[in-house]
């Protein structure tokens, strides 16, 4: 086969790099695939991180993408705990931290993101936590155990999915919570204040204390140890541990490096691609969290920082490095699980892009739909305890669909009526 002498490269061993390489082989590629990540671990999912894995009640062995076994038996020759340092595309190579060089005919950048840090006096102490990879997730694990066991109190900064789940988690192991966050209610940016007051009232009914409308400014400690965390208003929430939980930045710094194009960060950063994924360098693409594509649908540059856009956007761009035709305009999708909540969300209705919130079934009993919509048409729908209807919904936002607003909110009238 002519593709038999070809290399393709694959940087960061996350969920769009490992099923990125799980299509090259799947559509038939024959020439070398080469998988770096600067993780020790194989490839995992990290969903499980701040829910079930947080929690105990799912194995180490179910995070991961492939059995480790699959990769040797598929011909991907995995590079773990190394870091890609440098591109040099003129020579179209990548060099290691150890110095090795590797030799590209297509590369995917798949680097994925990292936690915001707060920069503030005290993050240095040991109970100070962040949540992205496994190791995080064990160490996490053990300090939440501890707390429910001595009593102890957590501070989580930021009412995000990664700070509301987590808070979660920490009251079902039995830790004292508190939740500081500058906007006035959780989930602010994705899901606007008529939502986000629900899980409010969610957490709130599980013991966890909110603190709205504040920005921790320091973290205060003794030997190390954390002992509390104040806030610009003055006050002082007593703390064991904290976890920043204030969102993830793209890793960006190698495309930089190597003179890609990017997106500025005030539009939500990220390595630019086009719709096949495909970066300002020909043979160069991006797929998951890094990437910010040109979003057909929403006629938005839109970086997606969830699962769905990993597992679908890394074959995506294998199948673009294959030559393919590829246009990635998936709709966005995201879940998350928080006690006995599970929700689905799909689309992009930021604060701002909507005027209007029509609620399908009971809020109350948090079963219900939510749909966000500007001059009549759906923009975004969010299943909350509601379930096998996310393909529906993206089809209401697919097609810009402008449905009856009393069929819309009415749960008799099944939506698939309301495509017809
Ligand atoms: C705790 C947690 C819970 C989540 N829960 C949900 C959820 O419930 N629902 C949902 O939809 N999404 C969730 N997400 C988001 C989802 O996990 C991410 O969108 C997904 O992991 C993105 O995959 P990725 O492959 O693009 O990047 P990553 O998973 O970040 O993988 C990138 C990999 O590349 C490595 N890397 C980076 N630079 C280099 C380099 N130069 N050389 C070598 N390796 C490099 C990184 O270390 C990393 O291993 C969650 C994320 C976290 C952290």
């Amino acid at each position: 086969m002519v593709d038999a002498d070809q290399t393709f490269v694959i940087v960061g061993g996350g969920l769009a790099g490992a099923k990125a390489a799980e299509t090259l082989r799947a559509e038939g590629f024959t020439g070398r695939v080469i998988l770096i990540g600067d993780e020790r671990d194989h490839p995992y999912e990290r969903p499980p991180l701040s829910k079930g894995y947080l929690l105990g009640k799912e194995d180490r062995d179910s995070v991961f993408v492939h059995e480790p076994g699959w990769y040797a038996s598929s011909d991907v020759e995995l590079h773990l705990g190394q870091t890609v340092v440098a591109i040099d595309r003129a020579a179209h190579t990548v060099r290691l931290g150890d110095g090795a060089v590797i030799r590209y005919d297509k590369l995917l950048l798949a680097t994925g993101a990292e936690p915001r840090r707060l920069d503030v006096p005290g993050t240095d102490l040991a109970g100070v936590h962040h949540l992205r990879r496994l190791a995080h997730a064990d160490r996490l694990r053990h300090v939440l155990a501890a707390l429910g066991r001595d009593n102890g109190h957590l501070v989580i900064a930021g009412a995000g999915w990664i700070g509301l789940e987590v808070a979660a988690a920490a009251r079902e192991y039995g830790a004292e919570v508190t939740v500081v966050e500058p906007e006035p209610s959780p989930l602010h940016a994705v899901l606007g204040p008529e939502i986000g007051q629900m899980f409010a009232d969610l957490h709130a009914e599980h013991g966890v204390r909110f603190h709205f409308g504040a920005r921790l400014t320091e973290i205060t400690g003794q030997d190390g140890m954390v002992l509390a965390a104040r806030t610009d208003d003055g006050e002082e929430h007593p703390a064991h541990d904290v976890l920043a939980a204030i969102g993830a930045a793209p890793r960006t710094a190698l495309a930089e490096s190597a003179g890609l194009a990017l997106v500025d960060r005030s539009e939500g950063g990220g390595i630019a691609v086009d719709a096949s994924l495909r970066t300002s360098d020909p043979d160069i693409y991006a797929a998951g969290d890094v990437a910010a594509v040109h979003h057909a649908l929403f006629d938005t540059r839109l970086r997606v920082e969830h699962w769905a856009n990993a597992l679908n956007g890394g074959p995506a761009a294998a199948r673009a490095m294959l030559g393919r035709d590829v246009t990635y305009d998936r709709v966005p999708y995201f879940f998350s699980d928080q006690y006995d909540l599970g929700l689905e969300y799909s689309g992009w209705a930021p604060p701002g892009s909507y005027d209007q919130v029509v609620i399908r079934g009971d809020a109350a009993k948090r079963e219900f739909i939510a749909f966000w919509l500007r001059e009549g048409q759906v923009l975004a729908g969010m299943n909350v305890n509601v379930w096998d209807v996310t393909e529906s919904v993206q089809e209401l936002i697919r097609r810009g669909a402008r449905p009856d607003q009393e069929a819309l909110s009415d749960p008799s009238r099944p939506l698939t009526s309301l495509l017809e």
